[in-house]
């Protein structure tokens, strides 16, 4: 019960803990997705506005071209014209328009355009064989702007029978991402990542290669996969890139082939958790052992103790010699079944049992003879009792009693004579080889008490009894009433 006890209070101070650290950890969790979220779209947002007014200021230029006004005005004022007006946002490279063989004809940093070609950009193939639209290319190493890494954004200029014309380009600086995701701390082995439809990173922060990751592929990258499949979806997954396990939360950036995503790393998310987890967990164990230890130790003393009363009690009202219950047990025994004939008028029977001549057989061969006689004739009355209930004890010396309680005179009698048999047909053997027998005399009394009668009537009775058995020859069986069964054996 101690034992369960503890068991169980244990098992709640561990539940309980763990209970909190789970809420402690799904706390931790929340909050980190819930940042990561929120500078994500903060980020989208920021970068689909400056693309956007990006692409209203070529698609200007586009509208503007096709007016005859300016196709007639000479090229340094169209220049003045088309760019001036654009409100050039932060990280926008060079503005220009291309011909139909990627020669720039209009310049928006210079007067007099620049000499270069860029027939070979994936965006001037694009727009060469269909009106691809507003195009973003691949990052690109820029030509006029010392190898600056940019991505160009185009839209195509087609003749009045739409065949090709060139495009408008405007070279938008990574710098500019790179300057948005440095500003992103979300703990250790957090990325920021922009990447095009097609896998091509556009750039990610940190990078492995410190400039970005510009430019490599990642669409073999299940992670990557996921973000394509389902923009705006958060899941977890393992880079292909340094091989961390994240939480992605990613998100399209407005009507462009681009997906921004934050990842956030699960074990920085939980560091400290799990050293709170740790320290949180020792400490209950520690406190749940030492509660256990001193369960234990406290259980073995009461179980000492316990051993120790009931060995008390039990030496209390057992006859040492014997073993079976003395004069104390026996007095309590009969008091209560004395009472409880009386309450319910059932019979009861006593007996008393006397050795006979049993000095002379200490004095004949010894007082351990004598005991182990009187321990077997203990057995032997304790054994000839059967009904539970039916109760034997030494009352001291050579003299034993027996309680039958629901027994009248002829049962008591019938008892008395096993008795009376069985102590006569036992013996004990003396160390050189002689056997000896003993016999006894019982008297009986047998009854229904009233209450106001003395609590040891039968007792007193059945001692009567006995002495008439002594008197009548010994070895035999005597009943208190004249009618009561008087028989005896020889
Ligand atoms: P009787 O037939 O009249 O009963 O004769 P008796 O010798 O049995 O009667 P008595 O009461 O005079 O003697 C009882 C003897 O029982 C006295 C003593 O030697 C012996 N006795 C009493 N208690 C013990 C005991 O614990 N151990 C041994 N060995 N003998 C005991
Ligand atoms: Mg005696
Ligand atoms: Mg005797």
């Amino acid at each position: 019960m101690l034992l369960l006890t503890t068991a169980v209070i244990l098992v709640i101070i561990i539940v309980i803990q763990a209970g909190m650290l789970a809420k402690l950890r799904e706390d931790r969790r929340a909050e980190a997705y819930r940042s990561a979220e929120n500078v994500l779209r903060t980020l989208a947002l920021t970068i689909d506005r400056n693309l956007r007014l990006i692409e209203v200021s070529i698609l200007g230029v586009r509208e503007a071209l096709a007016l005859p006004e300016v196709q007639a005005m000479p090229a340094s004022s169209q220049n003045l014209l088309l760019f001036d007006r654009a409100a050039a946002p932060q990280y926008l490279g060079s503005m220009l328009v291309l011909d139909a063989d990627g020669n720039i004809v209009i310049d928006s940093g210079q007067m007099a355009p620049r000499k270069a070609n860029f027939g070979d950009r994936d965006y001037f193939a694009a727009h060469r064989e269909r009106d691809a639209g507003t195009f973003l290319s691949r990052p690109y190493a820029s030509r006029l702007r010392q190898n600056d890494p940019s991505i160009g954004m185009t839209v195509r200029l087609s003749r009045p029978d739409g065949a090709f014309d060139g495009v408008v380009l405007a070279a938008i600086r990574l710098a500019f991402f790179k300057s948005l995701f440095e500003k992103v701390d979300l703990g250790p082995d957090s990325i920021v990542s922009l990447v095009n439809t097609s896998g091509t990173i556009i750039y990610r922060h940190p990078s492995t290669d410190d400039g970005g990751n510009v430019g490599e592929n990642v669409a073999s990258s299940p992670v990557f996969q996921q973000m394509r499949d389902a923009p705006g979806a958060s899941f977890s997954g393992t880079s292909k890139i340094d091989g961390l396990t994240r939480y992605y939360v990613t998100e399209k950036i407005g009507d462009f082939p681009l997906i921004l995503s934050i990842g956030i790393s699960t074990s920085a998310i939980y560091a400290e958790w799990t050293l709170q987890a740790i320290m949180v967990g020792l400490l209950t164990l520690v406190v749940c052992g030492l509660l256990a230890v001193i369960v234990l130790v406290l259980r073995r003393a009461l179980i000492h103790s316990y051993e120790m009363e009931e060995q008390l009690e039990h030496m209390a009202v057992t006859d040492a010699l014997t073993q079976i219950p003395n004069r104390r047990a026996l007095e309590m025994v009969l008091d209560t079944e004395m009472r409880r004939t009386a309450r319910e008028k059932s019979e009861l029977s006593v007996l008393v049992i006397d050795l006979d001549f049993f000095k002379q057989i200490n004095d004949t061969y010894g007082h351990a003879v004598g005991d182990a006689m009187l321990r077997n004739v203990g057995r032997q009355v304790t054994r000839s009792i059967r009904r539970p209930g039916d109760f034997a004890a030494r009352l001291g010396g050579e003299e034993f009693v027996v309680i039958l309680p629901s027994t009248g005179a002829a049962g008591a009698t019938f008892m008395a004579e096993r008795i009376r048999k069985a102590i006569a047909a036992t013996h004990v053997a003396t160390e050189d080889g002689h056997r000896v027998n003993t016999t006894a005399s019982i008297g009986v009394a047998s009854g229904i008490v009233q209450p106001s009668d003395p609590p040891d009537r039968l007792l007193r009775e059945a001692d009567g009894a006995l002495y008439k058995a002594k008197g009548g020859g010994r070895n035999r069986v005597v009943g208190s009433h004249p009618d009561g069964g008087i028989a005896a054996a020889q």
